[in-house]
């Protein structure tokens, strides 16, 4: 085969990739930033990370609490009390898993979704998806 021809194919194949795979950036998951003060782990980027996600803090919280399997508390300034100490991993362990579970569309991957019918259902914005979600 001529070099010319073999350059030709390769632009041929390169365009017919799928837009979405050199479009589509990957979401990145926020690190939580926490502290330990004595028994108690503050989490200080709590609400921040719901908003990136999109989500109400409160439902984000119902899981955190349930993942960790502690009591917690939040301040005025969304701030989140641990009653316990816990390694920054497990906590980002808990906010990948509500990632996973309520905000990543499990068809597409996009995480462009909406929760419906009172939290029990999710939408992708992105492929129109729905399923049910477990309620927390
Ligand atoms: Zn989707």
């Amino acid at each position: 085969m001529e070099d010319s021809k073999y350059e030709e194919l390769l632009d041929t194949c390169y365009s017919e990739l799928p837009e979405v795979l050199s479009k589509k950036q990957r979401f990145e998951i926020p690190d939580v930033k926490g502290r330990v003060i004595k028994t108690r782990t503050i989490i200080n980027n709590f609400t921040d990370i719901s908003k990136q996600f999109n989500r109400d803090s409160a439902h984000m919280y119902r899981f955190m609490i349930k993942f960790v399997g502690v009591r917690g508390e939040v301040n005025d300034r969304g701030d989140v009390t641990l009653f316990s100490r816990f390694q920054p991993a497990m906590l980002n362990k808990g906010i990948h898993a509500y990632f996973n579970q309520f905000v990543e569309c499990s068809y597409c991957k996009s995480p462009d979704t909406e929760l419906l019918d009172n939290n029990l259902k999710i939408k992708c914005k992105a492929c129109g998806h729905e399923e049910k979600i477990p309620q927390i």
